[in-house]
């Protein structure tokens, strides 16, 4: 709460010309704060004669009770999302590097042979939730089971996919648990001080941020689908099933699923792909595109985008490639009329091979491209398309 010292407050109001949430007034010569404060300490700074101060109830944890890495393990219609295996992929660093198990938890209605996958893909332990309640995802009770069995086993890292249902109610659980979040990490690493390093972008793509949570527990990220790499299933692996039963009535959601339909992103499969090939500005109009389609055909590819195609409106938001949109780990990926800004790049720099085709010879794609072609892609596109039939033919 912020502390007003009345004593020392000489009235000169400059708390209140700089509160940016009109939350401290000045009133009989003395500063009086409401309940818009967010303790933001603006006012704290600006006070001359330190009348102001802020109390904080920070609850310290003992960190060594917290152990375990832990992967929410994302499981619908009957399948583990290829996220949860690239989570194992990289947990199983983390728990070396820490010396601890590797566990996933499984959130589900009919676990079938999940576990014995998880295993296979990398977990220690599998801790099950089996319960019709969670047949449909809901954020309210799927969060109250991980919070549940988070405060019970106090695990020291909780990963998750950044896939439409991990960032709907994993933020949830990091809020009643009182932990932090890193959103969309682009790489996690244990820091010689024992803490989870969580890197990802930020201001725009243009730095990259190394983000820990060194006093609270459990330090949680999510990870996009493509950017960490999965270990090849060993179905030899042992491990440990541990079923968990949730208060029932933690399981009940204020929402009732009514139907679930696959939006179009998710029939794309552009995560998926062996070979992408996007277009940008370049290609000047939605007409430009079909050269892309038709080489995207051609090749048995998929279609992706620059944010510039797809705000133009040429093509729709699932095939947008970057920061914003998907991350693709094709074999190949044809950067056609892309200037290869950042913010792109770090959507498809883990591609095999890039080819690029642009007329700036300066332009940044050429950096991360293995084969460049400088020049009009009106004139190369036609050619590489004929040639592609030709040979077809
Ligand atoms: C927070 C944030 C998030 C973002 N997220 C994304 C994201 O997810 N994905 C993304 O792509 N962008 C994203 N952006 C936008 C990004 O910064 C760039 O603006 C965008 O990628 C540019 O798209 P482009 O390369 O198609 O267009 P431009 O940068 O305009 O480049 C067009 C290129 O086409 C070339 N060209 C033009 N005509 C021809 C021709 N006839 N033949 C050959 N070459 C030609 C030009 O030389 C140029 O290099 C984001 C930006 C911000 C700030
Ligand atoms: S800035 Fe400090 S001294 Fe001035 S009114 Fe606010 S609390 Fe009082
Ligand atoms: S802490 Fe921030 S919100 Fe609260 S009174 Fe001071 S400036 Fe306003």
């Amino acid at each position: 709460m912020l502390i007003i010292d009345s004593e020392a407050c000489i009235g000169c109001g400059l708390c209140e010309d700089n509160c940016p949430f009109d939350a401290i007034h000045v009133e009989n010569g003395k500063a009086v704060v409401n309940d818009s404060c967010t303790l933001c300490g603006t006012c704290v700074d600006h006070c001359e004669v330190e009348a102001l101060s802020i109390e904080r109830d920070e609850e310290s944890i003992d960190l060594s009770d917290w152990s375990d890495i832990w992967v929410y393990a994302e499981y619908r219609h009957g399948k583990i999302a290829q996220v949860t295996n690239e989570l194992l992929g990289v947990g199983r660093e983390l728990a070396a590097q820490r010396g601890v198990k590797l566990a996933a938890v499984l959130l589900c209605d009919k676990a079938g042979d999940a576990p014995g996958q998880l295993i296979a893909a990398g977990a220690d332990i599998v801790y099950t939730v089996e319960d019709p309640a969670l047949a449909d995802f809901t954020d309210d009770a799927y969060g109250n089971a991980l919070e549940d069995l988070a405060r019970k086993h106090k695990p020291e890292v909780i990963l998750a996919g950044a896939t439409a249902i991990g960032r709907s109610f994993i933020p949830r659980v990091a809020t009643t648990l009182g932990t932090g979040l890193t959103a969309d990490c682009t790489s996690l690493t244990i820091g010689e001080d024992g803490h989870l390093h969580q890197t990802r972008p930020a201001f725009g793509g243009n730095i990259m941020a190394t983000i820990m949570c060194p006093k609270h527990r459990p330090q949680m990220a999510t990870v996009r689908p493509m950017v960490m790499k999965a270990n090849t299933p060993d179905p030899d692996r042992r491990g440990e099933v541990i079923a968990e039963t949730i208060a029932p009535q933690r399981l009940q959601s204020r929402t009732r699923v009514v139907r679930s339909v696959l939006a179009e992103g998710e029939q794309l499969n552009l995560g998926e792909a062996d070979v992408v090939v996007s277009g940008g500005r370049g290609l000047d109009t939605p007409e430009g595109f079909k050269l892309v389609e038709e080489l995207a055909s051609l090749l048995d590819g998929a279609v992706g985008a620059s944010r510039a195609a797809v705000d133009s409106g040429w093509i729709g938001y699932p095939h947008q490639v970057g920061q914003t949109g998907k991350t693709v780990a094709s074999k190949l990926y044809v950067a056609c009329g892309i200037s290869g800004a950042i913010q792109h790049v770090i959507g498809m720099k883990s591609s095999e091979t890039i080819v690029a085709i642009n007329r700036d010879a300066k332009a940044p794609i050429f950096d991360v491209a293995d084969y460049g072609v400088v020049g009009d892609l009106f004139e190369i596109l036609p050619r590489v398309i004929a040639k592609l039939k030709e040979r077809r033919s």
